[in-house]
């Protein structure tokens, strides 16, 4: 079959891998000069470093995201911890670490909760009582708790505002990409169960040592293109032309008339609504795209004169400084003296309107109180880096499409799609063979495309 990919975020390229390897002719328009979407790395022109739009971390229990890395060869970019260890610092620069060590769950993270000392004694037997309630939601049960918000669903379970927000939150603002309060709390049972309680080792973290282009985007078109299929970038659709229930064909922003005998739009909900027709807008599951709300991410890149941090990466509690990752040490680069910092903002609505010198003005104080080290130490430079629609927010009773729909030979990919997972590279790469494999069981024969390119 001939397949037209429309988006060459990391949903198409990894549909693409796929169709490819099941021997389709695979066509990825994308509408930027590169492909990667919302993860894609670039030179900074002054350090002459690689930077990333965004820092990505992913875990153990991505494993549709790790396969594809093995699949396209660059797992070995990556470094992995075997179990869960983030550092966290206060804002007095008191650190206390969140560890697990090889016990079964939750009894993993006890050894180091107990010490955990940026919440008081009773505020521990709180989140004590919170981890087992959400031991108590089966997995099969957890729907039934899509209509609330998680931080409602905890203080039903006990938590104080507090614990919501200096505990609960400091692991669902970054993975959620948004509040307890603004997340249905059926999505955060998963984040927690799949991600947190699943085993010891399923919370392990993960972190590119390469730029995220070379990581994904320029090794997953080599391989596309190795089996016979082509990247197109520059190519914005600007219309997916929908007759008699089937598309037609698509055209460009150039005018550009294309036909394939299927099509995947692995594109945003927002810009997937603007090149649909009206009449199929208005049509489930189309209709129901609109009210998918994104949250945008801030990315604040830091170059040191000397090491600041000192260790992979942080988090913070008590401070507005969210986490931090070291990109020089990460990249096995520490020899150099110097430290590029990543400070890393999720959910990060109140970041919107402020420009470089005010966010430095915001977070270095509090970062040099974080950081004893980084006390006396000079910025030789920094760049801010906004994504404003980084990922949806998972709302509750949000209701996400499937790969198939209503017509007929228009297939869905994007981490916004059904997979159960949130905003993530492992939904995104799910969302994509998903797509994928019901395209490849659909068959074109049966609904003969026309084979004209006009
Ligand atoms: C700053 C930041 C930090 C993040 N951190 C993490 C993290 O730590 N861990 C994690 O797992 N996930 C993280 N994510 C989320 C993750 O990057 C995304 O979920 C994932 O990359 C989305 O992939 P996608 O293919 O679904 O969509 P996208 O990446 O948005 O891809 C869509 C593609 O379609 C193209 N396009 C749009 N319109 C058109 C058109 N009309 N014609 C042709 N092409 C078009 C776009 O240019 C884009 O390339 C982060 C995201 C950001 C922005």
């Amino acid at each position: 079959m001939n397949v037209a990919i429309i988006g060459a975020g990391l949903a198409g390229l990894a549909c693409g891998c796929e169709l490819a390897d099941a021997g389709h002719r695979v066509t990825l328009l994308e509408r930027r000069p590169w492909a990667g979407g919302k993860a894609y790395s670039f030179v900074d022109d002054e350090t002459g470093g690689t930077v990333d739009n965004g820092q990505h971390i992913f875990m153990t229990c991505t494993t549709a995201y790790i396969d594809f890395l093995r699949r396209i060869g660059t797992l070995h970019l990556t470094k992995r911890q075997r179990r869960l260890r983030v550092a966290v610092f206060d804002a007095q620069g008191r650190r206390s670490d969140l560890a697990a060590v090889p016990l079964p769950p939750p009894l993993h993270l006890l050894p180091s909760f107990a010490t955990y000392r940026h919440l008081s004694l009773a505020d521990r037997a709180r989140v004590a009582r919170g981890v087992t309630a959400i031991t108590r939601v089966s997995p099969d049960r957890r729907n039934d708790f899509d209509d609330v918000t998680f931080g409602d669903w905890l203080r039903g379970n006990g938590q104080s505002e507090s614990v919501v927000r200096d505990f609960w939150d400091l692991i669902v603002v970054p993975a959620l990409n948004c509040r307890s309060d603004d997340a249905s709390a059926a999505q955060a049972l998963f984040l927690f169960h799949e991600g947190f309680l699943a085993s010891a080792e399923s919370a392990a973290v993960g972190v590119p040592m390469a730029g995220l282009s070379q990581l994904h985007a320029e090794p997953a078109v080599r391989y596309i293109e190795s089996r016979g299929g082509q990247l197109v970038t520059r190519s914005a659709i600007e219309i997916i032309d929908v007759r008699d229930g089937r598309v037609e064909a698509i055209v460009t922003a150039a005018g550009e008339r294309l036909v394939f005998d299927a099509y995947i739009a692995a594109l945003p909900p927002a810009q997937l609504l603007g090149v649909l027709p009206e009449s199929s807008r208005a049509q489930p599951p189309f209709s129901s795209l609109n009210v998918i709300r994104m949250s945008p991410i801030v990315n604040l890149h830091l170059w040191f004169d000397r090491p600041v941090l000192g260790i992979d990466f942080a988090a913070f509690a008590g401070s507005d400084l969210q986490w931090a990752f070291n990109r020089t040490r990460i990249a096995g680069a520490e020899d150099s003296g110097e430290e590029h910092l990543v400070l890393s903002q999720s959910a990060a609505d109140r970041y919107a309107d402020l420009d470089k010198a005010q966010l430095l003005d915001l977070l270095m104080p509090q970062l040099r109180r974080a950081l004893p080290a980084a006390r006396s130490s000079h910025l030789m430079r920094s760049v801010l880096i906004k994504e404003p629609d980084a990922t949806f927010v998972p709302s509750p009773g949000l209701r996400r499409p499937g790969a198939a729909t209503p017509i007929e030979n228009l297939f869905l990919a994007g981490a916004y799609t059904d997979t159960g997972w949130p905003a993530t590279m492992e939904s995104a790469v799910r969302s994509g063979i998903q797509a994928a494999r019901t395209v490849a069981a659909w068959s074109p024969q049966t609904h003969p495309a026309p084979v004209t390119v006009a």
